[in-house]
């Protein structure tokens, strides 16, 4: 039997980690760090980069690189944040099918289940290498605030790089895993995990062996990245107002913004202030120009990302509130992710939680460890420990009120522990109904147009009856992995109708099998 481990797909960053005789093991990355960059470039001429070579690239050839396509995820083009990210990246986000938001690239279009298949493979890879065995399955991270829709696309990826993924884990329940808090002991735990492009945080609570989680919230577009583009944007005004040159109508200056700018940052967290210096960023009437910041300063980053910060508040106050929990009945807070290296992010949980977050652990290997220790759990190499998580959204019906508008009629409520179903009867509202569409929803809104539509289908066939005669019995079901299906009988007569989410949006099954054999990860046939 093949191995399997534990993959952290990040927005900016990937590792992968396995345990062995109940140790850990991160694998090493040819350039010696234990992070794999979530960039793969196309080349003109010569073979698709992945990872470090790919990152190194996007500064030369920025429409041909593609990052953060973790943002895209099961994402809609139309959608306002993917618009707004868009603008800021120096490739080409297009519709696709079914209008999901997809990357065009060299005359080719790509959805974002084929870049990061194309990252789980070149990490399967790296793996297999490594450990001179193949490499069959995986538990593969994502943000606990990913959607159904954005969890399937995940595991869609996943099985286009030959991988068989053996689970869906939410990052912060991985990285309470990591931190080793499955000893036995009862507390309330916090994970506050800020990548490069989500913010996730969870309440959680270990009695004994049994881990539940208690409340989740997040935004899946707030990250790294929101800081870096702060400066970027101040970087390009402050040049503008000196030589009235748009930085912006310059892929390759701005790439090269975008590094520096994140290098500061990151500088900027063990150092008071650095230096900015760009030679040479662009020409103007045959003479190059420069960019130089004598000394950027730490409170200079802050005071530029004060609004940023800010946005980190609500999701922890909310998720306290649905734990029913106040600050001060946190035991622990535990920190994942980059960007809480940055010291104003320690201060602003400091500030929200009243008390120092622990940081001894990695936070970019943090939550591959957590993925391992689970691997680890599955296998019977650790220790079992009861996982219950919860799922991130509301999960409910449209359904008619008789006057203006349409309500949602919530069968799943937030923050419910999973795996879970849910069972609901409504009947027909016109006399000798033939057919019902059944609509589902995830949000917050009691008004249905707010809500993000994950899909429909029919219930057909139906007895004649008068409106109101008829019992349909709903049944939602969400497993382990906050994979939703939906089941739709009418009672006398017993005829069924049901859906997986998957079908509604992001890649049909022939799709991934069509993507399989261009990536030669298709089984071969008998
Ligand atoms: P992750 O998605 O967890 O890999 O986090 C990546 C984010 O963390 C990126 O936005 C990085 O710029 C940021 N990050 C990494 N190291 C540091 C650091 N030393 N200081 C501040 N931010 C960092």
């Amino acid at each position: 039997m093949g191995r399997m481990v534990g993959i952290d797909l990040g927005t900016t960053n990937c590792c992968v980690a396995w345990t062995e005789n109940g140790k850990v093991t991160i694998l090493p990355m040819p350039d010696g760090g234990y992070t794999m960059p979530s960039v793969v470039a196309f080349q003109q001429d010569g073979p698709t980069l992945i990872g470090e070579a790919a990152k190194r690239q996007a500064v030369v050839e920025p429409a041909r690189t593609v990052y953060g396509a973790k943002r895209l995820i099961g994402r809609k083009f139309k959608d306002q944040k993917i618009q707004r990210w868009a603008k800021g990246v120096g490739y080409e986000i297009t519709e696709g099918k079914q209008g999901d938001a997809w990357i065009r690239v060299a005359g080719e279009t790509y959805s974002p289940e084929a870049i990061s298949a194309m990252l789980l493979g070149e990490l399967k890879t790296r793996a297999e290498r490594y450990l001179g065995e193949t490499v069959e399955s995986a538990i593969v991270t994502v943000p606990a605030y990913f959607n159904e829709r954005q969890r399937q696309a995940t595991k869609d990826a996943g099985v286009i790089a030959g991988l068989h993924v053996e689970h869906i884990l939410n990052e912060p329940t991985a990285a309470a895993l990591g931190y080793g808090v499955a000893k036995g002991q009862n507390e309330r735990l916090a994970v506050f995990d800020l990548g490069g492009g989500t913010f996730d945080i969870t309440i959680l609570e270990q009695r004994g062996d049994l881990f539940e989680v208690r409340a989740t919230h997040g935004d899946t577009f707030l990250g790294g990245e929101d800081f870096d583009q702060q400066m970027v944007d101040y970087l390009v005004e402050a040049f503008k107002k000196r030589t009235h040159f748009d930085l912006r109508l310059e892929p390759v200056a701005m790439q090269r913004l975008r590094d520096a700018a994140e290098a500061t940052k990151h500088a900027l967290s063990a150092t008071d202030s650095v230096p900015i210096n760009l030679p040479f960023l662009i020409e103007s009437a045959g003479s190059p120009m420069h960019l130089n910041v004598e000394a950027f300063g730490r409170k200079d980053l802050d005071t530029l990302n004060l609004q940023v910060l800010k946005r980190l508040e609500k999701p922890c106050f909310a998720a306290l509130e649905s734990a029913g929990l106040l600050p001060s009945e946190i035991d622990r807070v535990l920190l994942a992710g980059g960007m809480t290296r940055m010291r104003a992010v320690q201060q602003k949980v400091e500030e929200i939680f009243h008390k120092r977050a622990q940081h001894h652990m990695d936070p970019d290997h943090i939550v591959a460890i957590g993925a391992a220790v689970q691997c680890g759990i599955l296998q019977g190499d650790l220790g079992a420990v009861t996982l219950l998580d919860v799922t991130p959204h509301s999960l409910g019906l449209r359904v008619a009120d008789g006057r203006h508008r349409d309500r949602m009629r919530v069968l799943i409520p937030k923050n419910t522990t999973i795996p879970i179903s849910e069972e609901r009867s409504f009947t027909t509202t016109a006399d000798l109904q033939r057919s019902v569409r059944i609509e589902v929803y995830q949000g917050e809104s009691d008004d249905v147009t707010e809500n993000v539509c994950l899909g429909q289908f029919f219930l057909g066939n139906l007895p004649e009856l008068q409106a109101g005669d008829m019992e349909i019995r709903v049944t939602f079901l969400i497993d382990a992995d906050g994979l939703l299906q939906v089941a739709a009988q009418e009672v006398s007569t017993g005829q069924e109708a049901s859906i997986a989410i998957k079908s509604f949006s992001g890649l049909s099954p022939e799709e991934v099998d069509q993507l399989r054999i261009a990536a030669g990860t298709a089984p071969a046939e008998a």
